[in-house]
């Protein structure tokens, strides 16, 4: 990639956790969103960007700091488990099974792959507020680092994430006040009150509006410091949301099929042969027990092996599983539904790929992977129309304004992590995939791969013209934007202008 011309010297990263694209841009046309409308959109543009599969807090955290697909990194959710690793006595202790949202959450760092960059080593000061992603951030300059697990456990039981929200808003204008190049700013609120309420509720919109007119602060902020041009603002969301009426009891359903399963908090269940881990809750991961020789569970069981073993059959009459996804002997993805099933192949130049795994390092060759769609009956995916060899690119225009944005790319991409599950269920709109143990209950969900999960909205003071652009394009683009040079073969975004 040609070194561009440094167009900004500081840069504002905005998270709203849980932002869905259509509910954001709804509020801007409103009105709702005076400040962003007039210093970010106006003078900018908003973009519909498609985040991740799982689309849920962590796993899609990373493509806006490296470029990289959960798949890439072996994160493939906010819970998993990993067959190989997973073994007595020792099955607890990593990496056999994991939950970022119990106390494992202070080791998602460390996961990371360490030989790549973060957004924060481009930029020197720096600040970091409530994101769990701060590599590259000095300690010090990890302004809520203390405060946080305290700020989250009293908010949890609570519910004041109001209290939270302003926190943040505290130090994003401490920041801008004090001339940090790089600040990162995640409001967690949108998605906590989503879930406790619903994803228009009053709440989750007196939400939106108090980020708003904490950035009508900082803009005045930046006026009154001379840097407001010279200041890239980007505003962005990991996931988006719907409504849940229903919650699907995974593991009961596993427990009655005789597939004893093991999933969080029971995860010390004994003679356990399967286990669901979620992520969301609007997709889970399920493994199972195949090793009769060595350690652990075995590798990864084929869509055909769990269809003759009446898994698939027994899943897919569950009303509201959207989808199930599997692992094929010829290492193609299948993907079923109740009507249809659709399968994803994948070949690097005239080479089949015999396994996603294989080519997860192989990223000089990113470029040159194509990607191929067949379906039978109703296609579980709703293109609807047959695709051969396409680019990763040509893969996310043919489906960018579908029900299953990027679908072929992300179910690829998932199954690339050693630690997917044999099986990746994707629930409906509506429908969760946890029933039990969820305190307090959730009335709103993520996770899945649907439009309403992936999409999400992408407010920038400069204008990105896009209009094709996916949440690990925001890295190398960002860096474009600020003077940097990242190389592309070394990740999986894209610079997009
Ligand atoms: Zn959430």
């Amino acid at each position: 990639m040609a070194p561009t011309e440094p167009s900004f010297k500081r840069f504002v990263f905005i998270l709203i956790d849980g932002a869905p694209y259509a509910v954001f841009r709804g509020l801007l046309e409103n009105g709702d969103l005076p400040n962003i409308k007039k210093y970010v959109v106006d003078r900018g543009s908003l973009n519909k960007a498609v985040s991740v599969f799982p689309s849920t807090t962590g796993p899609a955290f990373i493509p806006f700091f490296m470029g990289l697909y959960p798949g890439t990194v072996n994160i493939p959710g906010i819970r998993w488990l990993s067959k190989s690793n997973f073994h007595l006595p020792h099955r607890f202790k990593r990496p056999g099974v994991c939950s970022y949202m119990g106390l494992d959450g202070l080791r998602f760092e460390a996961d990371l792959p360490i030989d790549h960059p973060t957004l924060f080593n481009f930029f020197s000061p720096v600040s970091n507020i409530y994101n769990l992603l701060a590599r590259g951030c000095p300690p010090a300059k990890n302004r809520t680092r203390w405060m946080k697990p305290f700020f989250y456990t009293y908010a949890h039981f609570s519910h004041r994430w109001r209290f939270v929200n302003r926190m943040a808003i505290q130090h994003l204008h401490k920041a801008a006040e004090a001339g940090d190049e790089f600040i990162m700013c995640l409001f967690p609120a949108v998605d906590t009150f989503s879930h406790l309420t619903e994803i228009r509720s009053q709440q989750v919109f007196q939400t939106y509006r108090e980020i708003d007119t904490a950035i009508g602060k900082l803009i005045h902020i930046l006026q009154k410091t001379n840097t407001l041009e010279e200041t890239l603002i980007l505003i962005t969301s990991d996931h988006g949301m719907t409504d849940t009426h229903t919650h699907i009891d995974i593991p009961q359903h596993l427990d009655d099929g005789g597939w004893r399963c093991l999933h969080y908090p029971k995860v010390w269940r004994q003679g356990a042969v399967s286990a669901s881990m979620v992520s969301g809750n609007g997709m889970t991961h399920l493994y199972f027990k195949n090793s009769g020789k060595g350690k652990g569970w075995g590798e990864r069981m084929s869509f055909e092996a769990l269809q003759q073993i009446g898994v698939i059959g027994s899943l897919i009459e569950l009303e509201g599983l959207g989808l199930v996804a599997g692992q094929s002997e010829t290492g193609d993805i299948i993907v079923q539904s109740r009507n249809g099933q659709g399968r994803i192949s994948c070949h690097l130049q005239n080479k089949t790929c015999e396994n996603p795994q294989g080519v997860a390092t192989t990223f000089k060759s990113a470029d040159s992977l194509r990607f191929s769609y067949r379906f039978t009956g109703i296609d579980p995916l709703k293109y609807g129309v047959r695709h051969e060899h396409l680019s990763s690119r040509e893969a996310l225009y043919e489906t960018y304004d579908s029900p299953y944005p990027d679908g072929i790319v992300q179910l690829w991409q998932i199954f690339k992590s050693e630690r997917t599950g044999d099986l990746v269920l994707s629930a409906e709109s509506g429908y969760d995939l946890r029933a039990r143990y969820e305190v307090p209950e959730h009335h709103a969900t993520h996770g899945a791969l649907m439009a309403e999960h992936l999409n999400i909205p992408l407010a920038t003071n400069h204008p990105i013209v896009g209009p094709y652009i996916r949440s690990v394009d925001i890295f190398p683009t960002v860096l474009s934007l600020c003077g940097h040079t990242v190389a592309e073969d070394s990740i999986d975004g894209r610079v997009v202008k």
